[in-house]
């Protein structure tokens, strides 16, 4: 596999790059200078002898006069090895070539590269073999008033090892390379190690892993930048550990609460959700597994929807202080839902849904509740009313008067016995964490209930079985079961007739309930009536329940207290025609202690 070249190796070549490209170019403009110096020179040793050979021709007239022997004695003076001197006038005629005897055998000279040169611009230099002496020279012409005067040294070693570039400037740039090369190394080592630490602190971070220990970085401003970045990376974990925390709360909290609620960003995509939220979004939408995001395709949501684009769409700036709010209700399959909408500043919204079935149905069974009790109690009122009309305006004899005095009486009584149940009904329903709970000897309980009903049992010999052992105990409040078994026992002596039997048994238990039966032999009641029995007000033969002192609301305070302890009750008729009612009680904590 290819590894990729760490920071130090690139830093390194980018550095060794950058300065072999200097040194190459130093280098080859310091061999041309030098090469170009060196010829200079040499040209100008040869432009020095032109010039001593022309002022030689001039003083000695040796043009006009044409004896160019006299030269020979000059060319003796001239720097050794020999330097060829050649005298060629203007129109290219060689007069004089110290190395030739008989220069009339020379061909014209006006072609040569270096008299062309030196035509055109005062002197002119070339390198090559002469067509006469066949030995390669260095040509060095110069133009004067009617001749060109052409020096020439011959172009061999010490020529060229002269005009050679000087070494040591080389061995001086290879030596600065190499030392060069060691302070890159050392340059690239040192921060090459920071970027390496940075980078495997980086890799090791992305890979999750936890970094305990402090890395060491250079004291330089490369190892503070890296340092900063670290300081920097751990304030964001920090701050990242801190809202990741906050948002488990939140999510916790939004997974506690009753309410659906869900946060939508400004494009309307799901944010954060809870599980009432969807699930009261399926129950709204009767679509299943409908996701968040599809909220605003259900019909029942649209105004939500236009109140989001209202207030989304408009210019307007939305302040923290003043969220724009809406509730709206929906009522659908049953159950009734308040969707309340908050928009924020950043045009993100909130939308909790709150399931008000219950509420909503006790508001309805209030009001139904409020209009049978007023026209409950407008009967015995009445009554009584009536009865001491009579006896305001009524001449009555004694024993008449007396007569429809405990007929008041007994309708005020009635009305004492509604109020009470009302309010037991009341308390249930309303405040049921006022009752005190405890464990509690069941059999006391019945006791008690048949106490109180000792004298009308007496009355109309009824005959009570009662199997409870003293060891039940069951988990409740007093007096909410002390209601539901003078009720029950209640109606059994109003309604079942006389000479009846009522028995009280335990049939059945489990981990944590009893399964009780409180029945009698009377009559039962008709089968198409049962399922209405526990509603308030209810009565199968209201005349007869009237006459009886019953409210409609025995069988309704037993169920609500019944249903209170989590227990539940139902009626049916025995095989013999009584009446027998099934329900279950809570165990007590000294019997869950015994059995488990
Ligand atoms: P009430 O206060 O009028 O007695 P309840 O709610 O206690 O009202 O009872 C509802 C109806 O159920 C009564 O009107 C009565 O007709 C019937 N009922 C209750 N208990 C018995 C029973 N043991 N035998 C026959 N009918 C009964």
């Amino acid at each position: 596999m290819k590894t990729s070249w760490n920071f130090k190796k690139r830093l390194f070549s980018y550095l060794i790059l950058i300065f072999i490209t200097f040194s190459a170019l130093v280098l080859i403009f310091q061999i041309v200078r030098e090469k170009q110096f060196k010829r200079s020179q040499l040209e100008n040793t040869l432009d020095h002898i032109n010039d001593i050979t022309n002022n030689f021709l001039q003083q000695n007239k040796i043009l006009s006069t044409r004896d160019f022997s006299t030269l020979n004695e000059l060319i003796k003076i001239f720097p050794k090895p020999l330097v060829r001197i050649t005298i060629i006038d203007s129109s290219g005629v060689v007069l004089y070539d110290n190395e030739i005897n008989d220069v009339t055998t020379m061909e014209n000279h006006l072609g040569r590269p270096e008299i062309q040169k030196s035509i055109h611009s005062l002197f002119g230099a070339n390198i090559r073999t002469s067509s006469s002496t066949n030995e390669v020279y260095y040509y060095y012409a110069k133009r004067y008033t009617n001749c060109f005067i052409r020096a020439a040294v011959v172009y061999d070693k010490n020529i060229i090892n002269y005009l050679k570039v000087d070494r040591i400037f080389i061995f001086f740039i290879l030596t600065l390379f190499f030392i060069m090369w060691i302070v890159l190394v050392f340059i690239s080592n040192k921060f090459g190690k920071t970027v390496d630490k940075l980078k495997d602190f980086i890799i090791r971070l992305d890979k999750g892993e936890e970094i305990e220990e402090k890395i060491d970085f250079p004291d330089n401003e490369f190892g503070m930048i890296s340092r900063q970045i670290i300081n920097l990376y751990n304030e964001l974990k920090t701050t990242k550990d801190k809202i990741t925390f906050e948002k488990e709360k939140l999510n916790s909290h939004l997974y506690a609460l009753n309410e659906g609620v869900a946060f939508f960003s400004a494009k309307k995509e799901k944010i954060l959700t809870n599980n009432f939220f969807i699930q009261f979004l399926n129950i709204i939408s009767e679509k299943s597994n409908i996701s968040a995001e599809k909220i605003f395709e259900t019909a029942e949501f649209q105004p939500i929807l236009n109140f989001v684009v209202l207030h989304t769409k408009s210019k307007k700036i939305i302040s923290p202080d003043h969220l724009p709010q809406m509730d709206h209700s929906i009522h659908k399959n049953g159950r009734y839902f308040n969707i309340k909408c908050i928009v924020f500043p950043d045009n993100g919204f909130e939308i909790i849904i709150t399931d008000i079935t219950q509420s909503a149905k006790r508001k309805l069974i209030k009001q139904q509740m409020t209009s049978n009790i007023s026209h409950e109690l407008k009967t015995p009122v009445a009554a009584v009313m009536g009865y001491l009309e009579t006896l305001k305006n009524t001449p009555l004899e004694k024993e008449k008067q007396s007569y429809f005095i405990e007929k008041a009486f007994s309708q005020a009584n009635r009305l004492k016995e509604l109020i009470n149940d009302i309010q037991v009904l009341n308390k249930i329903e309303e405040a049921d964490e006022k009752f005190v709970m405890g464990s509690l000897i069941l059999r006391e309980i019945i006791d008690e209930a048949l106490d109180s009903l000792k004298m009308r049992l007496d009355e109309n010999h009824v005959l009570v079985k009662c199997d409870i052992d003293n060891h039940i105990m069951v988990e409740g409040n007093r007096s909410l079961l002390f209601s539901v078994f003078h009720n029950l026992i209640d109606n059994s002596i109003k309604y079942a007739g006389e000479k009846i039997s009522i028995s009280i048994s335990k049939y059945d238990e489990d981990q944590n309930y009893y399964y009780l039966s409180l029945s009698d032999n009377g009559s039962g009641i008709p089968e198409e009536h049962f399922s209405r029995i526990f509603e308030r007000f209810y009565r199968i033969d209201s005349g007869r329940s009237r006459k009886t002192g019953g409210t409609g609301l025995g069988l309704a305070i037993v169920k609500n207290a019944i249903l209170l302890h989590h227990g539940n009750i139902s009626a049916r008729n025995t095989k013999d025609g009584g009446l027998e009612f099934l329900f279950t009680l809570k165990k007590g904590y000294s019997q869950l202690a015994i059995k488990y």
